[in-house]
This record gives C-alpha cells, sequence and structure tokens, in this order.
C-alpha cells in the first residue's frame, strides 16, 4: 500500500495534519481508470474515493434505462464522502470521465475519523455544499437551457478539473451526461464545431476551443463556478499542496460558516 506524502484533493488538503493524519495509515492511492464505475446505484457503500486529478461524474441511472448527469467532481471533491451521513446505499452512479488517481479509504475507517475530528466532518459539510450547490443548479439548466448550452456547461466543467484542451469523451459519454440520444448530440457537437467551439471530434476525443465554448454556455458555467471557488479557501485550489497546518478560524470569520 503506498501512503500519500502530497495532497492534491482540495479536500484533503484543508485537513490540518492530525485531522488528515487519522485517514493516512488507511489512503490508498488508486488510478481511476476511463469509464470505469466506482460506484453504482443501489451499491451499498465500501470506500470513498478522494480524486487527485481526473474527473468523476454522478449518473442518475433511471427505471427506463436513460441517465443523465448530476454533479461533475475532480480534485475539489470526493466520491461516497456523505455515506458518513446516514449509512444507505448509493442514489447515484459514479462514473470515471477522465482517468487520474485517487486515495481511497475504506468507508468504516473513514467513518470512524469523522467521529473524531471536527475538521474531517467540516469538509464533509463543504463536500456537501458543494455538490448541492451543483444539484441545484444542474436542475435549473436542465428546465431552462437548451441541449448546446448545456452541452458546452459539462465541457467547461470538465475541461477545468484537466490539462491540456483536449477532452476524451465519446459521443456516449456525451448522451449520458446530457440524457439525450446519440442523434441529438451528433447535431450538437456538429453545432458547436461550426461555431468553432468545438474544434474537433475524432475517435472520442474533442479539442476544444475555450473562449468560444464559453460563449455558447449558459450562464450556470460561471455561476457555478464561482460559488465553487467560494466554498473552497484559496490554500487549496492548487493541486499538489501539503496538507495546510493547524489553525483556528473564528466562526465569524469561517467561510464556510459565514456564507
Ligand atoms: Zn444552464
Amino acid at each position: 500500500m503506498e501512503y500519500p506524502t502530497r495532497v492534491g484533493n482540495r479536500l484533503l488538503a484543508a485537513l490540518p495534519p492530525a485531522d488528515f493524519g487519522l485517514l493516512t495509515p488507511y489512503l490508498q492511492k488508486v488510478s481511476l481508470e476511463q469509464d470505469a464505475v466506482l460506484l453504482r446505484s443501489g451499491d451499498r457503500l465500501e470506500h470513498v474515493y478522494f480524486p487527485h486529478s481526473g474527473t468523476i461524474s454522478f449518473m442518475l441511472d433511471m427505471p427506463n434505462g436513460q441517465t443523465v448527469a448530476t454533479a461533475v467532481i475532480g480534485h475539489e471533491g470526493a466520491v461516497g464522502m456523505l455515506s458518513v451521513l446516514e449509512p444507505s446505499l448509493s442514489p447515484v452512479t459514479a462514473v470515471v470521465r477522465v482517468a487520474g488517481v485517487a486515495s481511497r479509504i475504506s468507508a468504516l475507517r473513514f467513518h470512524a475519523a469523522f467521529s473524531q475530528s471536527g475538521a474531517i466532518r467540516h469538509a464533509v459539510q463543504t463536500h456537501a455544499r458543494a455538490l448541492l450547490m451543483q444539484f441545484q443548479h444542474v436542475a435549473a439548466c436542465n428546465a431552462l437551457h437548451s441541449v448546446e448550452a448545456r452541452m458546452a456547461r459539462w465541457l467547461l466543467h470538465i475541461h477545468d478539473r484537466i490539462d491540456g484542451d483536449v477532452l476524451p469523451l465519446t459521443q456516449e459519454a456525451l448522451s449520458q451526461l446530457l440524457g439525450v440520444r446519440r442523434t441529438t448530440v451528433t447535431q450538437v457537437v456538429r453545432k458547436l464545431r461550426v461555431s468553432g467551439a468545438i474544434r474537433s471530434d475524432r475517435r472520442g476525443l474533442i479539442e476544444i476551443n475555450r473562449p468560444r465554448l464559453k460563449e455558447a454556455a449558459c450562464e450556470c458555467y460561471e455561476v457555478m463556478r464561482r460559488r465553487i471557488d467560494q466554498i473552497f479557501p484559496p490554500e487549496t485550489m492548487k493541486p499538489g499542496v501539503q496538507a495546510a497546518p493547524v489553525r483556528e478560524i473564528p466562526r465569524d470569520r469561517d467561510p464556510f460558516l459565514a456564507k
């Protein structure tokens, strides 16, 4: 088992060393392979994943087999973390969209550390706030905005969490994210390519032109990005930073509690 010495996940990086130390003996570095299913809806949550890189989408599976994305997370989030609030079966399926690396811990070990550490409980609250914010915006966006604007928004969310301008997304993956048919995806990709927002889409690789893509996306993208930046403290912005030193934040100045 390899113990992490540097922390690329923002939730872990924000923990004081003593609290992070409750987790480190049990954290295991694992690869996140593209299209891997980390968790299926209805599964018991066995592990909590903290991505250091890569992108994971939370998918809601409908009884008729359709799927739609409800949130995307990268190194600012976690998979399975909210299981500590109420042990239950997963309501969503978590799929790796862009490969990366994560720290993984058993849900039981994480729950034990959660019971002992205020900072870990705080991290769970932070993650819950970030997810709830995404769920609310995605619900509104799905009701109010066009498929083209929504696709541009998802591409930007994923682009924010990876290096480079080439996103390894197949049309099937886009169809699942958007909850629309492949034929609709083909039409929308063509429109975005004509407008210059997508430079090319070959063999499951989509090269984007970010400024053009931002013009095609709805306002939800900027709003959600700003809210994520408000939820996470600036010192945990950069992947690869060491765990933050111990510091006490007065309750009235705590950015998590004050907003
Ligand atoms: Zn929108």
